[in-house]
This record gives C-alpha cells, sequence and structure tokens, in this order.
C-alpha cells in the first residue's frame, strides 16, 4: 500500500483499460444456456490494497455469475469447519494439469487432485458444515458476503440453468460418492455447488474478496476476520498451483500471483500483503480463462511489479 494518491493509478488504469479493450478474441461461456448472451464488451477492472484503498475503471459494478472463481472459498471454508488433515484425506493438493471438469481422481481412491478443479471443488461444498440453524450453503453465501463487504446473492436462472445442464458435475459427485470421498448425499451437494457457482459478483466485489485474502483472511474495510491465516495459506497455495487449470504454469511465470478464473469471465489475483485484483471480461481463451482478463493480469503484474519475485525485490 506504498500508492501516494488515487489519480496516476486510475488514469494508468484507464489507459490500459482502452488498449486492452482492442483485443476481441475468444469466446463467453455457451455451456451454461443462460449465461449464453451476456455483453462480451463488458470489460472492468478493480484494484484493492491490502488497507482497503479500491481503483476502478470500466464496468466494475456490471453483475456476473462468480462460476469457479467460488471454488477457494469454499474451500477455505472447509478447511476452516473440518481441520486441514480431515480436508486433505479427501482432497489432495496437486496441480492435475488438466481442464477444469477433467474427472481428476487417484486411482484406487478416488481422491481428486486439488480443489480447483470441479471433483475436488464438489468434494469442499459436501465437507462444509451446516451450524447453528444455518443451512450449508447459507454458510458459503454469507462467507462471500464477508469476503466481499457486502449481501450477495444467487442467480436462480443461472443456477436451474446449470443444475438442468451440468450433467458431467451430476456424474462426478455420484462418482465421488461410489468412493466415500463424499460420503453425504450427492444430490443436494451438487444444488449447492451450483448455487455457489451461481452467485452474482461484480468486479469490485472480486477485488475486495481478493483483497481479503492479501490481508490474511481480514476484509480491510469490515475488519471482519473472515478465514484465519492457516487456511488463507492453504488456499493462496493451491490457487498458485492449481488456480488456472492447465495454464496454471504459464500463469504463474508470467503474472507470478495466486489466482483463479471463472466462467463468467471474472479473474481475481492476489499478492499476499500488497492488493487484490479483479478483471472482468466474458469471452474466454481455451483453457477456460478470460482473455482480457489474462493480458489484463500480466499487463498489471508487470507495469507495477506485482510478480511475486520482482514485488520481492522491490519490497512492494
Ligand atoms: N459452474 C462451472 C462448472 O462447474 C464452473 C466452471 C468454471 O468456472 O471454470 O462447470
Amino acid at each position: 500500500g506504498s500508492y501516494p494518491s488515487s489519480s496516476p493509478i486510475e488514469s494508468y488504469l484507464r489507459r490500459i483499460h482502452a488498449e486492452i479493450a482492442e483485443l476481441k478474441d475468444g469466446k463467453p461461456y455457451s455451456s451454461i444456456p443462460a449465461m449464453a448472451n451476456v455483453d462480451p464488451n463488458n470489460f472492468g477492472i478493480a484494484l484493492a490494497t491490502a488497507d482497503g484503498y479500491v481503483y476502478e475503471v470500466g464496468d466494475t459494478r456490471e453483475e456476473f455469475s462468480i462460476q469457479s472463481i467460488s471454488k477457494p472459498f469454499t474451500y477455505g471454508l472447509a478447511l476452516a469447519d473440518r481441520g486441514m488433515e480431515a480436508v486433505d484425506a479427501k482432497v489432495d493438493v496437486e496441480p492435475s494439469g488438466d481442464s477444469f471438469n477433467e474427472i481428476s481422481l487417484a486411482e484406487g481412491t478416488g481422491r481428486p487432485a486439488n480443489a480447483m478443479i470441479n471433483a475436488g471443488a464438489l468434494t469442499a461444498t459436501s465437507l462444509v458444515r451446516s451450524s447453528g440453524g444455518s443451512t450449508r450453503f447459507k454458510r458459503i453465501l454469507n462467507t462471500y458476503s464477508a469476503f466481499a463487504g457486502r449481501q450477495l446473492s444467487v442467480s436462480e436462472r443461472i443456477y436451474r440453468s446449470e443444475l438442468k445442464s451440468g450433467h458431467r458435475n451430476h456424474a462426478l459427485a455420484y462418482l465421488l460418492r461410489s468412493f466415500d470421498i463424499i460420503e453425504s448425499d450427492p444430490a443436494p451437494v451438487i444444488k449447492d455447488y451450483f448455487r455457489q457457482c451461481s452467485v452474482m459478483v461484480n468486479a469490485l466485489d472480486l477485488a475486495m474478496m481478493a483483497a481479503t485474502l492479501a490481508n490474511s483472511g481480514r476484509n480491510p474495510l469490515s475488519g471482519d476476520q473472515v478465514l484465519d491465516i492457516e487456511s488463507v495459506e492453504r488456499v493462496l497455495s493451491v490457487m498458485a498451483t492449481c488456480g488456472m487449470y492447465d495454464d496454471a504454469g504459464a500463469w504463474l511465470s508470467s503474472v507470478g500471483m495466486p489466482a483463479k478464473s471463472g466462467v463468467g469471465g471474472g479473474t481475481i489475483a492476489v499478492l499476499p500483503g500488497q492488493v487484490g485484483l479483479a478483471v472482468y471480461s466474458p469471452p474466454l481463451d481455451e483453457h477456460g480463462s478470460s482473455v482480457r482478463g489474462v493480458a489484463t493480469s500480466q499487463r498489471i503484474s508487470h507495469d507495477m511489479q506485482l510478480h511475486f519475485v520482482r514485488a520481492a525485490r522491490t519490497g512492494r
């Protein structure tokens, strides 16, 4: 948080926003019918420092479904609820190098490779407790809301659309049940997973969620300790190695920050102790990541020296 004033950063963001808006590659996600007719020109960038300064440009108040960016936050909640050992017994922490919906289960045990691919994410959802009159999903939604610093809600339309069309996730959950990786009835787990993917956010929300991770699990504006530091450390480690699926190695090389993408067009990146970055732009590349999200993150990481190696050198 060593930025002198908002104006140089905001004019910098306006400049790269205009440049990267020229990138017209990729297509919005269409496998969930309710998501297919989004405006591909939507483009917003939001940057939030770990001490709560926010810089934004473009469509940062436009809402979209969080999709897979939900995964690290649910994983964190599962870790806090069950403890690391119990969660590790169910979900490994190895990058699979596979795409998000790969059926990536260990032979014999069925243990998913990590919590960022769908198999591991479904398992993490199953591990979140219901407690004190709160359902499992209510706790998930309240956790995301505390990360964002405002009350979030679900798009019923997108939820229902994925519940109808997400055959592979239904199959994955039942396969996980057959291995006793998921120990409860898969049907409500699938519903809660689709609901968590359908939580509506904007780029500003995602930047605050990322900044809360950057700030060791404490929301910099509300002061709310949303997640304990051990769980944050684990979540950011798994984001660094697995958050960008089969693009994770190239991402860490070029951007150098733990990150997560979602097929709704959102991307977050976290520089621990410093900053949370969020980009919204729906057209996706072949890995299921936002084309402009990747370009913007690379650009900002380079220009602001946020790659973990440079950030350490410059003491940023
Ligand atoms: N809801 C999507 C799925 O589970 C999320 C995929 C993603 O954002 O990568 O297939």
